[in-house]
Protein backbone atom coordinates (compact mmCIF):
# COMPACT_ATOMS: atom_id res chain seq x y z
CA UNK A 1 0.00 0.00 0.00
CA UNK A 2 1.20 3.27 -1.08
CA UNK A 3 0.81 6.75 1.02
CA UNK A 4 -2.14 7.87 -1.57
CA UNK A 5 -3.81 4.83 -0.93
CA UNK A 6 -4.25 6.06 2.29
CA UNK A 7 -6.40 9.37 1.50
CA UNK A 8 -10.04 8.87 1.04
CA UNK A 9 -11.34 7.96 -2.40
CA UNK A 10 -14.39 10.60 -1.98
CA UNK A 11 -12.31 13.73 -0.39
CA UNK A 12 -9.31 12.84 -0.53
CA UNK A 13 -8.09 13.47 2.80
CA UNK A 14 -5.49 11.40 4.86
CA UNK A 15 -6.79 8.61 6.70
CA UNK A 16 -5.31 9.54 9.78
CA UNK A 17 -6.91 13.10 9.72
CA UNK A 18 -10.26 11.98 8.70
CA UNK A 19 -12.84 13.58 10.36
CA UNK A 20 -16.04 11.55 11.51
CA UNK A 21 -18.55 11.39 8.43
CA UNK A 22 -20.68 9.87 5.75
CA UNK A 23 -17.66 9.94 3.47
CA UNK A 24 -15.56 7.82 5.59
CA UNK A 25 -18.27 5.70 5.81
CA UNK A 26 -18.39 4.93 2.62
CA UNK A 27 -14.83 4.39 2.37
CA UNK A 28 -14.97 1.84 5.26
CA UNK A 29 -18.28 -0.08 3.71
CA UNK A 30 -16.38 -0.63 0.34
CA UNK A 31 -12.56 -0.68 1.38
CA UNK A 32 -12.91 -2.81 4.45
CA UNK A 33 -16.30 -4.33 4.48
CA UNK A 34 -16.99 -4.93 0.21
CA UNK A 35 -20.14 -3.51 0.47
CA UNK A 36 -21.76 -1.23 -2.31
CA UNK A 37 -21.89 2.58 -1.91
CA UNK A 38 -24.49 4.67 -3.64
CA UNK A 39 -23.74 8.48 -4.09
CA UNK A 40 -25.92 10.77 -3.50
CA UNK A 41 -25.88 14.05 -6.12
CA UNK A 42 -23.14 16.11 -4.40
CA UNK A 43 -21.30 12.61 -5.50
CA UNK A 44 -20.89 11.98 -2.00
CA UNK A 45 -22.25 8.10 -0.10
CA UNK A 46 -25.78 8.43 0.85
CA UNK A 47 -26.13 4.70 1.50
CA UNK A 48 -24.56 1.39 1.98
CA UNK A 49 -25.70 -2.14 0.20
CA UNK A 50 -24.67 -4.81 2.51
CA UNK A 51 -23.43 -8.14 1.22
CA UNK A 52 -26.81 -9.68 2.93
CA UNK A 53 -28.42 -6.94 0.33
CA UNK A 54 -29.30 -4.47 3.30
CA UNK A 55 -29.54 -1.08 3.02
CA UNK A 56 -28.45 1.16 5.72
CA UNK A 57 -28.17 4.99 5.28
CA UNK A 58 -24.81 7.43 5.89
CA UNK A 59 -27.16 10.32 6.93
CA UNK A 60 -29.27 11.25 9.70
CA UNK A 61 -32.90 10.99 9.74
CA UNK A 62 -33.27 8.86 6.48
CA UNK A 63 -34.05 5.26 8.32
CA UNK A 64 -31.94 2.53 9.31
CA UNK A 65 -28.30 3.88 9.50
CA UNK A 66 -24.82 2.86 9.44
CA UNK A 67 -22.31 4.84 12.04
CA UNK A 68 -18.96 2.83 12.29
CA UNK A 69 -17.29 6.31 13.12
CA UNK A 70 -19.64 7.02 15.92
CA UNK A 71 -21.89 4.05 16.74
CA UNK A 72 -19.45 1.37 18.97
CA UNK A 73 -22.08 -1.48 17.60
CA UNK A 74 -21.70 -0.70 14.00
CA UNK A 75 -17.68 -0.18 14.71
CA UNK A 76 -17.28 -3.39 16.39
CA UNK A 77 -18.94 -5.44 13.48
CA UNK A 78 -15.96 -3.84 11.45
CA UNK A 79 -13.54 -5.60 13.76
CA UNK A 80 -15.72 -8.59 13.93
CA UNK A 81 -15.44 -8.37 10.47
CA UNK A 82 -11.53 -8.49 10.07
CA UNK A 83 -11.22 -10.72 12.84
CA UNK A 84 -13.66 -12.97 10.71
CA UNK A 85 -10.41 -12.49 7.86
CA UNK A 86 -8.36 -13.82 10.74
CA UNK A 87 -6.83 -10.15 11.64
CA UNK A 88 -5.93 -9.89 15.13
CA UNK A 89 -7.47 -7.37 17.07
CA UNK A 90 -5.56 -5.71 20.26
CA UNK A 91 -5.65 -2.39 22.36
CA UNK A 92 -3.20 -1.41 24.36
CA UNK A 93 -2.83 1.35 27.08
CA UNK A 94 0.79 3.88 26.39
CA UNK A 95 2.17 7.16 26.45
CA UNK A 96 1.41 9.80 23.73
CA UNK A 97 4.33 12.70 23.17
CA UNK A 98 5.77 11.56 26.47
CA UNK A 99 2.92 12.58 28.98
CA UNK A 100 -0.53 12.03 27.67
CA UNK A 101 -2.04 9.13 28.08
CA UNK A 102 -3.73 6.84 24.92
CA UNK A 103 -4.89 3.79 24.28
CA UNK A 104 -3.50 2.54 21.06
CA UNK A 105 -5.48 -0.20 18.91
CA UNK A 106 -3.87 -2.21 16.29
CA UNK A 107 -5.09 -4.56 13.52
CA UNK A 108 -2.88 -7.17 12.20
CA UNK A 109 -2.54 -10.31 9.38
CA UNK A 110 0.04 -10.73 7.04
CA UNK A 111 0.90 -7.51 5.58
CA UNK A 112 -2.48 -5.94 6.25
CA UNK A 113 -1.78 -3.69 9.58
CA UNK A 114 -3.39 -0.89 10.91
CA UNK A 115 -3.08 1.23 14.17
CA UNK A 116 -4.86 4.16 15.61
CA UNK A 117 -5.21 5.53 18.84
CA UNK A 118 -7.22 7.23 20.69
CA UNK A 119 -7.21 9.49 24.29
CA UNK A 120 -11.58 10.36 24.51
CA UNK A 121 -13.92 8.05 24.48
CA UNK A 122 -15.86 9.42 22.09
CA UNK A 123 -12.38 8.82 19.58
CA UNK A 124 -12.87 5.26 19.89
CA UNK A 125 -14.89 4.76 16.93
CA UNK A 126 -13.33 6.91 14.35
CA UNK A 127 -9.81 5.23 15.80
CA UNK A 128 -11.38 1.58 14.87
CA UNK A 129 -12.16 3.15 11.28
CA UNK A 130 -9.10 4.57 10.84
CA UNK A 131 -7.19 1.12 11.56
CA UNK A 132 -8.96 -1.07 9.47
CA UNK A 133 -8.92 1.60 6.36
CA UNK A 134 -4.95 1.19 7.10
CA UNK A 135 -4.95 -2.89 7.99
CA UNK A 136 -7.47 -3.42 4.67
CA UNK A 137 -5.75 -4.01 1.68
CA UNK A 138 -8.40 -2.65 -0.43
CA UNK A 139 -7.89 0.87 1.18
CA UNK A 140 -7.86 3.29 -1.31
CA UNK A 141 -10.00 1.64 -4.08
CA UNK A 142 -12.33 3.61 -5.70
CA UNK A 143 -16.32 2.54 -5.72
ZN1 LIG B 1 -13.44 11.63 2.84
Amino acid sequence: MTDSDKNCPHCGTHIDEHPASRCLRGWVATSVMGWRVINGKDGLPTHVITDTGEHFYLLLDLGPMWFPDLDIAASWEVVMYLTRQNYVFSLTLGTFHEALFRIFLHLLKDKGEGRSSFREDNEGCLAICRAAIKASPKSGSIP
